[in-house]
């Protein structure tokens, strides 16, 4: 356990500390925790991002009660611009559907959700009511199973050179594709793996035989690796570590790539100045390959280029900042996958926000 991803993890994204255990916690948890972060930990930005921040927060509907704010979001949500599909991480507490409703109540066209508990190995098996009731929710709102992207357990490390670790993440991700498939959903996220006192080469190596095991025993589910901050051992900093995964799974056609643009950046890929989210991508194709690209995570970052650490920061108020966001809405090459944000949401630029703000830069035009 000690040497799980989830150690590294749980610690490092401050995002993901709402969704472990008992699901969303107060707004007040947040503003209390990030409060210090918040005050010291920000890039000055440049007078244009600043305005343009303020103008579109201030666009936002701020009605004084929760139902009215429910339906200016539902009406929101029918405005959306073509082959754009942005969304949050959102909690499956209180039942599987309710992540459906609550990414709809935030004007989501995309979620990404947990399939289970982050605590524990061992997991009730999956109601069948429940995930009936899920996909009936999906449809009723319009979600395109290829626009709703699970995460996969921290617990994980598919490349751990402990047998009992390698062994036990081998057959959660057995159990993880299973129940994608139970759900009707055909994409699956997850963090390719650590060494620990092991090499790359053979991290990357246990990784794609454990995604081969599991693409022998489920449907066709696509396996989609995440690239990472480039944190201690984990694998998937560098693109052509991913390359190297994906040479190495047998069947292609269920492997792909999700991009996380904090873990990029933190890794020393800059997409913060204008063109670099295009030539970040042209590095993609070059080393991967575009094809592969199926989901983007969007993340500002609270570390600074190459920091190789994983803090998320809310849109525009990171390291990264507005521009490179702004080129991500706009790139034709991201079209028709989900960009999925998983970032603090603090009071007052919650996810509802973020998207709004997110949908609002679709159109404009970069301004150098
Ligand atoms: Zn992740
Ligand atoms: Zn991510």
């Amino acid at each position: 356990m000690g040497e799980t991803l989830a150690a590294i993890c749980l610690g490092a994204c401050s995002w993901q500390g709402r969704v472990v255990g008992q699901g969303l916690r107060s707004p007040a948890h947040f503003l209390r925790k990030n409060m210090a972060s918040r005050r010291k930990g920000q890039k000055k930005k440049t007078t244009e991002e600043i305005t343009e921040t303020k103008e579109l927060q201030h666009s936002g509907a701020e009605p004084s009660d929760g139902s009215s704010r429910d339906e200016e979001m539902s009406r929101k949500r029918k405005i959306k611009p073509k082959k754009k599909y942005i969304g949050a991480h959102v909690s499956m507490s209180g039942g599987i559907w309710k992540a459906v409703e609550s990414s709809v109540a935030m004007g989501g066209h995309a979620f990404a959700l947990f399939l289970g508990s982050q605590r524990s190995w061992t997991r009730p098996a999956l109601d069948t009511a429940a995930a009936v009731k899920f996909q009936e929710a999906c449809a009723q709102h319009g979600f395109d199973p290829m626009h709703i992207l699970p995460h996969g357990s921290y617990l994980m490390n598919c490349g751990s050179p402990k047998e009992d670790v390698f062994s036990k993440s081998q057959a959660m991700l057995v159990d993880e594709l299973s129940r994608c498939s139970a759900l009707g959903l055909s994409q699956f996220n997850f963090h390719p793996g650590a060494s620990i006192d092991s090499t790359p080469e053979n991290c990357m190596e246990k990784i794609a035989q454990a995604i081969n095991h599991a693409h022998q025993q489920t449907p066709a589910v696509i396996t989609v690796l995440e690239n990472m901050s480039g944190q201690g051992s984990t694998i998937g900093g560098q693109f052509s570590e991913l390359k190297s995964i994906i040479d190495r799974v047998r069947d292609k056609t269920r492997v792909g790539v999700c991009l996380d643009t904090c873990h990029a950046f933190a890794a020393g890929y800059d997409i913060s100045p204008p063109g670099g989210v295009k030539n970040i991508l042209d590095e993609f194709d070059r080393v991967v390959g575009l094809h592969y690209l199926r989901a983007i995570h969007l993340n500002d970052s609270k570390g600074k280029l190459g920091c190789h650490l994983d803090r998320h920061e809310d849109i525009g108020r990171g390291q990264i900042g507005i521009t490179a966001f702004r080129e991500i809405v706009n790139e034709p090459r991201l079209d028709n996958i989900p960009m999925i944000l998983e970032t603090p949401g603090r009071p007052g630029f919650e996810y509802a926000e973020q998207i709004e703000l997110l949908y609002s830069l679709c159109g404009k035009k970069a301004k150098n």
